[in-house]
């Protein structure tokens, strides 16, 4: 299998995110992170992008290369969901928090107690743009209540790691809240970049997918709302899952339940680089928190909980600390097990991978790199005919072209 070689590549062959790790690094000269038509954050690339940059830039981006923590000895690694020291059910222990954020406020949580406690000045993560609330944007929090007001998940594109070169000049210690492919992309820069020493935590959620901006823009044509009508586009939250909220600056108010947002898989517009992720579960995290629905999705409304994964022992001592200073309530103890049924979408998924990946190969497409991701030991136990299905039908989507993406490079 071959790896990208060039950020052309990356973008190319539907494996960019749009994780903004690139303009971060570039500078905004070089590479400007935009919103392409079909609806995704994309870098555009100026032709005069050193080789040395750009070579900098494929050594920690997530389309080049996606890479977990090691293991550990004594510590449990997961097939499906890596290195944990703890799996435990948690929520945030403000009931405000816990009602707002997207699942049981963990993150939130877990965000507020580091600045309260000082033991970060800021927090870099992702909000509603506040002139185009459908939209999302890096931010980066320095109080208990700025955290507060950037909770929930966004569905859409986000790009926080166009943010980071700013948190990095601070010169102050950090946490960052983003997803896993964020993450895999800081654990490859800790070692190129010293200021990454200043990064106190790492925390994630576990991540089905991130949707091209036409998912939320079909909604809006479905009500008749036009995108600069709105002053909130709220996608889930107040409530587990809540419901989503589109409110237009005259008044007007709209609610989509969680089934009618995502009942159809069809209708999700996942951006392609998502259909073949290598690690949606965080393995490069401190913490990562999910959903735990059994079966997968919510029946009904609840208070809010996260399956929360411990993953290092700077994440232990963290959880430890907020649930101690009546920041989190930590419940009962959970198991890799549990969280597979609770999450069959993502043991399907890495199961599956490195046929999908085989199939891309075939079709003459690269693939990421992946480092501590264990997709050989998945694969061997998956029924062949299921496998030889996906590598097949990958195959034949790479070769009719549908990942190929166009790739923008700045004319002046
Ligand atoms: C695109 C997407 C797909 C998801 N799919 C799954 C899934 O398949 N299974 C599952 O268990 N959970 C999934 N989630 C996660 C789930 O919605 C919750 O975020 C998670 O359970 C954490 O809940 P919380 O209450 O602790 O989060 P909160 O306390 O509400 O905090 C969420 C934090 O994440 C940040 N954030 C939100 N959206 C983004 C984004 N797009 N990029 C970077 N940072 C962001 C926010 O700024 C905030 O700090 C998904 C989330 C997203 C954004
Ligand atoms: S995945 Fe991130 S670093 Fe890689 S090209 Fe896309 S935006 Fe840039
Ligand atoms: S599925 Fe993977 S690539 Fe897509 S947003 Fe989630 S973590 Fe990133």
């Amino acid at each position: 299998m071959t790896h990208p070689d060039s950020l052309r590549a990356v973008v190319s062959n539907g494996l960019c995110i749009g994780c903004g790790l690139c303009e971060s690094i570039a500078g905004t000269r070089s590479v400007r992170i935009s919103m392409t038509a079909e609806g995704r954050e994309r870098p555009i690339v100026s032709p005069d992008l050193s080789a040395e940059t750009e070579a900098h830039i494929l050594d920690v981006c997530p389309g080049a290369v996606v890479e977990a923590r090691p293991p550990e000895e004594g510590v449990p690694v997961d097939l499906v969901w890596g290195v944990y020291r703890r799996i435990v059910r948690a929520w945030a222990a403000d009931p405000d928090t816990r009602f707002r954020a997207a699942t049981g406020g963990v993150l939130t949580a877990l965000g507020q107690f580091l600045l309260h406690s000082g033991r970060v000045r800021a927090v870099l993560h992702v909000g509603a743009d506040p002139d185009a609330p459908m939209r999302s944007r890096w931010v980066i929090s320095r109080t208990v209540d700025e955290v507060m007001r950037n909770a929930q998940s966004r569905y859409g594109p986000a790009a926080p790691l166009a943010g980071l070169e700013t948190l990095l000049a601070m010169d102050a210690p950090f946490a960052v809240i983003c997803k896993p492919c964020d993450a895999g992309a800081l654990w490859r820069l800790r070692r190129s970049d010293p200021r990454m020493t200043r990064c106190v935590a790492v925390l994630v959620m576990v991540c089905g997918g991130a949707s091209e901006l036409g998912k939320s823009q079909s909604v809006l044509a479905a009500l008749g709302i036009e995108e600069d009508e709105l002053s909130l586009f709220r996608y889930r939250g107040y409530g587990n899952p809540g419901k989503t909220r589109i409110e237009t600056r005259d008044g007007r108010a709209f609610e989509l339940s969680y089934q009618d947002m995502w009942g159809d898989e069809k209708a999700w517009r996942l951006q392609s680089r998502c259909k073949v992720c290598p690690d949606a579960v965080g393995e490069a995290a401190d913490i990562a928190a999910a959903d735990i629905w059994p079966g997968g999705g919510p029946v009904g409304e609840d208070a809010g909980f996260n399956g929360v994964l411990v993953r290092s022992s700077r994440g232990v001592s963290l959880f430890d600390a907020a649930v101690e200073a009546g920041f989190l309530i930590a419940d009962d103890e959970m198991s890799a097990h549990d969280l597979d049924t609770c999450q069959p979408h993502q043991v399907r998924k890495k199961r599956g991978l490195r046929a999908r990946f085989q199939g891309m190969s075939e079709a003459g497409a690269p693939v990421p790199k992946t480092v501590n991701l264990r997709l050989s030991a998945l694969q061997s136990s998956n029924d062949p005919e299921a496998d030889e299905r996906a590598r097949e039908g990958t195959r034949v989507r790479v070769a009719q072209g549908r990942f190929r993406e166009s790739f923008h490079v700045t004319k002046d």
